[in-house]
């Protein structure tokens, strides 16, 4: 009778169980896509846990061990954070795991744990994208539009010549079709034959025109970090890419620190720098506000003791400013009086550090308070479709430049861009269509630009560029090569292909006296470029 039960119940286990790796997968796409990654994440969390928690119980212990060991990666990384490196990471062993329990025979899941497939976390070498396929054209064209991307691609037309180039360099990765001559599968099968022989790891995407559960599935067998079919989304592959070679590396934390003592300065100031954070020093506290209008720390380390004023003082005038409510503030001093430390707390402050602290202390308090900070910033700051500064932080960013650039006497050029005919495309492809590609816009300008430019998405399909320290004939020749790349990408809609252009307007700070002043200018020069016939880019003034 109780045997009867628990079959019952290790049957009603069973077929829930692709429902759950769905929720799974479903949960960590949200996560990728941008949303709420902590909350995403610890719902993961919770799946794993539930499911090594109750799998054991019903007899799949290998399913609930490879469960477990899931439960504790997600763990570490809520505490620690989660960067593009560990979703990745995250990403390719909870695709090997969904994949496992969904194709694994129910016996093997339910047998002793079997070593996790070797995944190791590996982000693939510096070398070029590897494109394999035996369409010479298609490989071309697809190379191309990579390059737009901003990644260096090799093609290979003959499966037999990829062991050899790998041997030559380490590719960030490799996209491999599917079939090649008579076998569907060669590709594939290619793959886990290197992987087996060398031991060479490195990403893999593979490509096919095949969408048949048999291909998905002999790719999932080689350990496809993702498949594509034919025609291949290219900026659905491209952002694959990135989340597989990382090629982002996050900006430094910018800490401020503030202490009328050199020497203290010089120590904290080296052992964060070492750390790779990016650190300035403060020593008269009457420059707070321009030392945070300016620099934009994501973290103030306080002194308490000062001449002027105290810390505490100091504290309590920048949390007057509602835009400087949240950023962090953590006192760092020798002072081990509570009642002061309180105070400290009371005056709004973060955390109080008493020296002598250990620099991984330090370290690991800073960079966990400053990685928060940053994460709320963004969720504030950015547009959700796009990640890129929304409509009231591009403006804040343009008039923050302005002041910097009329401080140092540097020139600065603001673009105010348009895609051409929008409402055609929305009206053609639907507005979804119309969504990827103000995505594919977005991620080219991030791609093309330096990292100091600013870029902004304005409204609808309307973006913003701030180049400081750029001459408007620079900024022109800048721009000009993104319109040119961008008009060379091909979208896809209704099973057809399109191409869009942009107009933009560019001008320089010059004697423009305000942000709302460059604004206007620029958008007049866009108009310009408009009536010209679009697909330009106009000066204003011109
Ligand atoms: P042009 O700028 O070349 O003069 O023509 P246009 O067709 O782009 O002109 P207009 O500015 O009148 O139309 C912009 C269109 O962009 C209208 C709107 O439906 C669409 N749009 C605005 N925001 C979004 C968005 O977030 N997603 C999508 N898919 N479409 C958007
Ligand atoms: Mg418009
Ligand atoms: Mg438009």
């Amino acid at each position: 009778m109780l045997q009867e039960k628990l079959r019952a119940l290790e049957a009603i286990f069973e077929r829930a169980i692709p429902a759950r790796m769905a929720e799974l997968s479903q949960a960590f796409g949200l996560c990728v896509a941008g949303a709420d990654c902590t909350a995403q994440l610890t719902l993961i969390h919770r799946q794993l846990h539930t499911l090594a928690g109750s799998a054991g119980s019903f007899g799949f212990v290998a399913l609930g061990e490879r469960a477990r060991a899931l439960e504790c990666l997600v763990k570490e990384m809520l505490r620690d954070g989660a960067d593009g490196a560990r979703l990745a990471a995250l990403g390719r062993e909870l695709h090997a795991y969904t994949a496992w329990c969904l194709c694994t025979p129910r016996e093997a899941a339910r047998s002793a744990p079997q070593p996790a497939p070797t995944a190791p976390p590996w982000v693939g070498g510096d070398g070029p994208i590897i494109l394999v396929d035996n369409d010479a054209l298609l490989a071309r064209d697809m190379a191309a539009q990579l390059e737009v991307f901003g990644y260096r691609v090799l093609v290979i037309g003959e499966l037999a010549r990829l062991e050899e180039a790998l041997a030559h360099s380490a590719p960030a990765a490799v996209i491999m079709d599917m079939s090649f001559g008579a076998h569907e599968h060669a590709g594939a099968l290619e793959i886990t034959r290197i992987r087996q022989a060398s031991a060479l790891h490195f990403p893999c995407v593979f490509t096919s025109g095949a969408n048949d559960f048999a291909t998905r599935l002999a790719a999932v067998r080689a350990g496809a970090d993702g498949y594509f079919s034919k025609p291949v989304d290219i900026l659905a592959l491209a952002e694959r890419l990135d989340a597989l070679t990382v090629k982002q590396q996050a900006a430094p934390f910018r800490i401020l620190i503030v202490d009328d003592e050199q020497l203290a300065v010089s120590y904290y100031a080296t052992v964060l720098s070492n750390a790779g954070m990016q650190v300035r020093a403060l020593h008269a506290p009457h420059d707070i506000f321009s030392a945070l209008g300016e620099f934009q720390p994501e973290l103030v380390l306080m002194d308490v003791y000062m001449p002027e004023c105290s810390g505490i003082e100091l504290t309590k005038l920048v949390r007057q400013e509602n835009q400087y409510l949240d950023v962090p503030i953590v006192f760092l001093s020798s002072e081990d009086d509570l009642d002061i430390q309180l105070d400290a707390v009371k005056s709004g402050a973060d955390d109080f550090l008493t020296k002598p602290v250990a620099p991984a202390h330090l370290i690991s308090s800073l960079t966990s308070r400053a990685g928060r900070h940053r994460l709320l910033r963004t969720l504030i700051m950015r547009d959700s479709l796009t990640s890129l500064y929304n409509h009231s932080a591009i403006k804040e960013q343009l008039a923050r430049e302005m002041v910097r650039a009329q401080r140092s006497g540097s020139e600065l050029t603001l673009a105010m861009i348009d895609l051409d005919h929008f409402k055609w495309v929305n009206d053609t492809y639907g507005h979804p269509v119309g969504d990827q590609v103000i995505r594919a816009f977005a991620r080219l300008l991030q791609q093309r630009l330096r990292r100091s430019e600013i870029i902004g998405r304005y409204g609808g399909e309307e973006f913003v560029v701030i180049l400081p320290a750029t001459a408007p004939a620079n900024a022109l020749m800048v721009l000009d090569q993104v319109r040119e790349a961008f008009s060379r990408l091909r979208h896809q809609g209704n099973e057809r292909e399109f191409s869009v252009s942009f107009s933009a307007g560019l001008v320089a700070m010059g004697t423009q006296s305000s942000a709302a002043a460059m604004f206007n200018s620029a958008d007049a020069a866009l108009y310009k470029a408009k009536q010209k016939g679009r697909n330009r880019i106009e000066l204003a003034g011109h």
